[in-house]
């Protein structure tokens, strides 16, 4: 979590609530309150800005917009401020590396239409690998223009695309035409001023999505925690690919894409995801703290009264709370994390340093003299981890063995985690190479880097082991094996670019 939460960057949380009766005033009133609590729960997924998309049938403007920069608390910090009723919502908390502080980022958007079956509002999690290349069609093919760079325009005009395309103005036939166009790590959910709503997933499933019903209402999210926050039960993964409808109070399920494998993204798993969400049946806690309990069966620690674990906060804490509970050693907070700084753009050692100091706090009277068992989820560019080793040795640490809950990050991500580049990564310095695949990475040579005693990764089949079931999972960055077409592609302009790099020409 060190590296990742400074220096990495999950493209954002979806809501959605729908009112399976409009009668139901009761339900209807409760709907805003409801959503707000969803994107207090995804708070974690995207801390820049949040927004919430309100459809109310009564009213002459069907849809209406509320989002702004700011956190969940701040966006919608009164009651009086969003409408007291709705019949459906959709919401969104953004984190995003361009266009920072532009409202007009902020997701959910908006196309206006006098047809109301074409008048939308949609939001959007992940990324889009062929986001060129569909700029470019829709352009030359279609004539259309863009004010923005961003994902999220381009996937507006291929959702008004598919709508126009559709018959019958169908959101769900909207939804197969993205499908069939984008290529990508994302989920989408939609609605229209007629009162329809869609939702969707990649077809590899590598962006979460989860959906519950009761008999008041329908709710999807992209974790599970933000529908059991607010008393679902049952709650579903939407399938790869998967497109489901909710249209007068009915819902729909249409399979009908073609669906090659899943790849749910591991660092879902790993950090991004609260520990009280589950994918799959599978509990993020429970995979956490598997994975301390499988690192730490390969551990054969000489001084055990002298080993002390301390997680990196907050999402090493199940692991590192089981890797010493199996190994019989202390586990202790010898790290603590300020949550009250936000997260900022830092670009030189200076601010790095003080960002770290700003956020972290090591306490001597904990580490001094102990060997330290130094528990983190990852590695990405390993800037802030060494920062926090400095700071361990500092206060009187007498050794520190660094364990590392996934595989060495070795590749970039092209499905919504801003690790764009090879060459910012610190594995693929300390690895070898067979054509463009990485298959092997000098762990000693980099626990040098950190001036650390030991370093450890769990490798992949181990971390998929932490599971106790089957599950697929994405290996592009840790494997530079990506599930789909366009992060193949990615990558080998990528790597290419890290290779001339690393081996100029002489
Ligand atoms: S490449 Fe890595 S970070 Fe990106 S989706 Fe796959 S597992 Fe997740």
């Amino acid at each position: 979590m060190s590296d990742i939460a400074n220096e990495c960057f999950h493209e954002c949380g979806v809501i959605a609530l729908i009112n399976r009766d409009p009668d139901d005033q009761d339900t209807g009133n409760l709907l805003p309150e409801y959503s707000v609590n969803m994107l207090y729960q995804l708070q974690h997924r995207g801390q820049l800005a949040a927004g919430l998309s309100f459809f109310n049938n009564a009213l002459a403007t069907k849809i209406k917009i509320f989002k702004n920069n700011g956190l969940v608390s701040s966006v919608f910090n009164s009651a009086d401020k969003i409408p007291s009723s709705a019949d459906m919502i959709l919401g969104h908390t953004r984190y995003a590396t361009s266009g920072v502080n532009q409202i007009d980022f902020v997701q959910p958007y908006e196309m206006r239409h006098p047809i109301l079956s074409n008048w939308f509002s949609f939001a959007f999690n992940g990324n889009i690998a062929n986001a060129p290349e569909l700029k470019k069609m829709l352009m030359e093919q279609y004539g259309y223009s863009f004010i923005y760079d961003n994902d999220t325009e381009i996937l507006m005009h291929i959702l008004a695309l598919g709508i126009q395309k559709s018959a019958t103005y169908s959101l769900v036939d909207a939804l197969t035409f993205a499908l069939s166009q984008l290529d990508g790590g994302f989920s989408i959910v939609i609605m229209n001023a007629k009162g329809e709503f869609a939702a969707t997933r990649d077809k590899h499933g590598i962006r979460p999505l989860t959906y519950a019903i009761n008999s008041h209402m329908f709710g999807f999210s992209s974790e599970t925690i933000a529908l059991d926050s607010i008393g679902f039960g049952s709650i579903k993964d939407v399938q790869p690919g998967e497109i489901v409808s909710c249209i007068n109070g009915e819902i729909h399920f249409y399979n009908h894409t073609e669906i090659p494998s899943k790849s749910l993204c591991l660092l879902e798993l790993v950090y991004f995801s609260n520990a009280a969400s589950s994918f799959d049946g599978v509990s993020v806690y429970c995979f956490r703290s598997n994975s301390g309990h499988i690192m730490a069966q390969k551990e054969d620690i000489e001084d055990k009264n002298n080993a002390l674990v301390i997680p990196i906060p907050d999402s090493s804490k199940a692991a590192a709370d089981s890797f010493a509970y199996t190994l019989g050693i202390p586990c202790m907070e010898g790290i603590i994390r300020n949550r009250y700084v936000g997260r900022t753009f830092i670009n030189d050692s200076k601010d790095r340093k003080d960002t770290i100091d700003l956020k972290f706090k090591v306490l001597p009277e904990i580490v001094a003299g102990k060997d330290i068992y130094l528990i983190d989820d990852s590695i990405v560019r390993g800037s802030t981890l060494k920062g926090l080793i400095y700071k361990l040795r500092d206060a009187g640490a007498k050794s520190v063995h660094l364990r590392i809950m996934s595989p060495p990050i070795v590749a970039p991500c092209f499905y919504g985690i801003n690790m764009p580049t090879v060459s910012e990564l610190i594995a693929p310095n300390y690895s070898t190479y067979e054509g463009d695949k990485p298959v092997s990475t000098d762990t000693n040579a980099i626990s040098k880097e950190f001036s650390v005693e030991s370093l450890r990764y769990l490798t992949f089949d181990e971390m998929v082991q932490s599971a106790e079931k089957e599950m697929i999972l994405c290996q592009g960055c840790t494997k530079g094996i990506y599930p789909t077409p366009s992060g193949t592609q990615n990558y080998k302009i990528a790597v290419d670019k890290f290779f001339k790099k690393k081996r100029p020409k002489t």
